[in-house]
């Protein structure tokens, strides 16, 4: 069994990265992806640890796209350092911060008491994402949970929602290729497309070079993990998985199990690592 979908304290998971392997080879994994939100930082310390504990660690990162829906893809196998996807990583590290400082204001302006400072320190740092401004406003008591606060203010479209830099598909495809990656279409159903316009924008990827479809995906039901497993096979690509594991940012997913009918088989990560251009 193996999770291809985690996150760290290096972006919006709960846990540092040295937790990850920790928490997968408790659960009986053989390997574990740390895929932080356009970070990489989180590899070395989470590889050191899978070492000893006895869990493959597979690099990885997940990018926010740009797309009529809501677009993430994850890339494999590429390592922190210098490279063409891992410098456009930088720079969209630093549009993060700027977006988040403009937030911080917006925030302010709609009368919620959240400074950027009050972010960093729940992010413990760099990696700040909105799962920790809705921590913050779970803690003072201004929502009851953090979907709520997604619900009410920063989902897209709601009153503290502001958009961020995302690479276009095509580009970001380009780049994890150039950096010896290979690139999964991450939870498809949050591109909120209808079945024929699904279709089109997987045939598309397919054809830009995505090598993979998270179709068991930690939140999706038997239904719709078979039929994207059927829409991943129509284009020719690795029917892959994992549970989007946050820690205490999405209290209902464990690493390995998701919801606990998660099972993602070994012969995945050999089908992702034949894709290496
Ligand atoms: P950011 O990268 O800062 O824009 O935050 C994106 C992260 O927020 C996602 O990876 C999820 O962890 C979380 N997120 C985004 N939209 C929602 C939503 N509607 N409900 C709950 N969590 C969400
Ligand atoms: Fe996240
Ligand atoms: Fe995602
Ligand atoms: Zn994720």
């Amino acid at each position: 069994m193996i999770d291809l979908h985690t996150h760290s304290t290096a972006s919006d998971g709960s846990d540092p990265p040295e937790r990850i392997p920790e928490l997968a080879a408790a659960a009986g994994c053989q390997a574990v992806a740390l895929t932080d939100h356009d970070r990489l930082q989180g590899v070395g310390a989470a590889q050191k640890r899978a070492a000893e504990v006895g869990v493959e660690l597979v690099p990885g990162c997940e990018l926010s796209l740009e797309a009529r829906g809501t677009m993430h893809l994850l890339v494999y196998f590429v390592e922190p350092g210098p490279g063409p996807l891992q410098d456009s990583l930088i720079r969209l590290q630093q549009a993060r911060t700027e977006r988040n400082q403009r937030l911080a204001a917006r925030l302010a302006e709609l009368g919620l008491p959240i400074t950027y400072g009050e972010m960093v320190v729940e992010a413990g740092g760099d990696g700040v994402g909105r799962p920790h401004m809705a921590a913050i406003l779970v803690r003072k008591g201004i929502v009851n949970s953090i979907q709520e606060a997604f619900d009410v203010w920063l989902a897209k479209g709601k009153p503290a929602y502001l958009d961020k830099e995302r690479l276009q598909p095509a580009d970001a495809l380009a780049l994890a290729k150039a950096s010896g990656g290979v690139s999964v279409l991450a939870h498809p159903m949050s591109l909120e497309q209808p079945p024929d316009q699904l279709e089109r924008t997987v045939a598309e990827l397919a054809g830009l070079g995505l090598a993979g479809l998270e179709a068991v995906y930690g939140r999706y039901d038997p239904d719709q993990r078979s039929e994207l497993s059927s829409l991943a096979g129509r284009h020719g690509l690795v029917v892959t998985g994992g549970s989007d594991y946050h820690g205490s940012y999405k209290p209902d997913l464990s690493v390995g199990t998701g919801r606990g009918d998660l099972h993602v088989p070994d012969s995945v990560l050999d089908a992702l690592r034949q894709r290496i251009a």
